[in-house]
């Protein structure tokens, strides 16, 4: 049995994620060391983690980068910490990797080669092995220290360490975000524990968590947490190009509904989650993790597939109503007032005014996937989903069914469609005051004057709280054009 190590939480998932990174840099097939949430490495790759961390934190420092960094030395000089500093110091300040009186020994050392050495190949390849056996060398001090009693919290197999005659636990050096702000993440990760043990494997390991997070141009850092190590490590993988929360969080739940089929899907969404930590000092940060609620993951599983092509360009804008809880019939309102008012909007700015210059191309008739938006904030509503279509597609059909009447008896289709334009007019008024009255009375004029009665459920219908998707759906219909049809 090799050693065992397990991604169980976010923290020790980004680890699982880090470490498989590293493998994965230094040439092995990571998917072998995993077996559902937790890792397991056979001992002679345990033995070699040193040297699989260094080449993960030094896969960058190519000739020109290390160039550069000797042109900006200053006076005190520390090839390690200008290396090392910007990959893994925000995560584990004051760690033995870290701690500026044991990283200052391999900086003088390569200072003392500097002062001596001109050729600059040879100083680059001296560099990294001073670097890579100085990590090497961290990582056996730690597995070197005497055992204790105590079970580790994180493996419950090997027993912690001690050093200095204290049982080692789980602290600021290990990962410093945490303990830096053990207030935010209290109840979700630390759970008050103030023994969470550590041995020394496991605090190895617990060194690869800076590896597992993405770092954005802001200097925030994200990880997206799902309960599997392997779903975890792909989705994090796929989210390393995005560029900040709200496209992270965008993806993650676009990519979590392509991959969570099946019957597994509903417990993994429940348990998604997305840890950004915010640096706001020198060992100081915040943690805020975010979940994704049931209901909109489950309105989101079953109803993405089915994202109008049509709007493909407002799929963000979409997605950031819906994450921030603003109601979908605003965003329709909106695309249907730029479809309504096309003089109004002269100067269009911000966020919204993509949705009204959306609505403003469509010329003579709207879409009926619309309607999408109408149904997807019903089922955010948690509403019966049945009774809601039907009424949907109904309202639907009898505007459509009211337009085609103005058109067959007026005969004159510019003035059929004045027509429609001022009974919608008069009706997207009505809703955006939502003014069910004036609506009505709206609607059975519109009725009257086309000398056909008016559906007695549509009295019914707009009674009750089904005001906003009758209203919307009909108005749709009455601008839509007749060949369309709803599901
Ligand atoms: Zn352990």
């Amino acid at each position: 049995m090799g050693i065992r190590f397990y991604a169980d939480s976010w923290l020790t998932a980004s680890a699982g994620v880090g470490l498989l990174r590293a493998l994965e840099n230094t040439g092995y097939g990571w998917e072998k060391f995993v077996k559902g949430n937790s890792l397991e490495l056979e001992n002679e790759i345990f033995e070699r983690l040193g040297d699989i961390y260094s080449d993960y934190i030094l896969k960058d420092l190519g000739h020109a980068k290390f160039r550069e960094i000797l042109e900006n030395r200053k006076k005190k000089f520390n090839l390690y910490n200008a290396v090392i500093y910007e990959k893994i110091n925000d995560f584990f300040s004051n760690s033995p990797l870290t701690n500026p009186s044991g990283t200052k020994v391999v900086g003088n050392t390569f200072n003392a080669l500097f002062e001596k050495e001109e050729d600059t190949e040879k100083l680059f390849i001296e560099g990294r092995k001073l670097i890579a056996e100085f990590i090497k060398e961290k990582f056996m001090e730690i597995l070197n220290y005497p055992k204790s009693e105590k079970i580790c919290y994180f493996c419950r197999e090997r027993n912690a360490y001690k050093k200095k005659g204290k049982v080692k636990v789980l602290d600021a050096t290990n990962f410093t975000p945490l303990a830096a702000s053990l207030e935010t993440v209290e109840n979700f990760f630390w759970e008050g524990r103030s023994n969470m043990y550590l041995c020394p494997e496991c605090e190895i390991f617990l060194y690869f968590s800076a590896f597992g997070f993405h770092r954005t141009p802001t200097g925030t850092y994200l990880f997206v947490y799902l309960p599997d190590l392997e779903s975890t490590k792909r989705m994090n993988d796929i989210l390393k190009v995005e560029t900040n929360l709200r496209s992270f969080m965008n993806r993650t739940i676009f990519e979590a509904s392509k991959i969570l089929e099946g019957r597994k899907a509903d417990w993994i969404l429940r348990n998604i989650y997305i840890v950004e930590i915010e640096k706001v000092g020198d060992a100081q940060a915040n943690v805020y993790t975010m979940s994704i609620t049931l209901r909109l993951a489950n309105a989101i599983k079953g109803n993405i597939e089915s994202y109008p092509e049509v709007f493909k360009d407002l799929f963000e804008i979409f997605l950031d109503y819906i994450y921030s809880g603003r109601s979908l019939y605003e965003f329709i309102y909106k695309i249907l007032s730029g479809f309504f008012y096309k003089q109004r909007y002269k100067k269009l700015k911000g966020r919204d005014a993509k949705l009204i210059s959306r609505g403003m191309k469509f010329k003579d008739s709207l879409p009926n996937s619309l309607i999408y938006f109408i149904k997807f904030q019903e089922v955010l509503n948690m509403e019966d989903r049945e009774k809601v279509n039907k009424q949907i597609n109904w309202a639907y059909r009898e505007g459509l069914a009211l337009r085609d009447t103005y058109y067959k008896q007026m005969k004159d289709n510019k003035k059929a469609s004045r027509k429609i334009e001022g009974i919608s007019y008069r009706l997207l008024e009505a809703v955006r005051r939502r003014d069910t009255d004036v609506f009505q009375q709206n609607l059975i004029r519109a009725y009257l004057e086309a000398e056909k009665e008016i559906p007695y459920v549509f009295v019914e219908a707009l009674k009750n709280g089904s005001f906003n998707r009758i209203a919307y759906a009909f108005l749709i219909g009455l601008n839509g054009k007749s060949k369309e049809d709803v599901e």
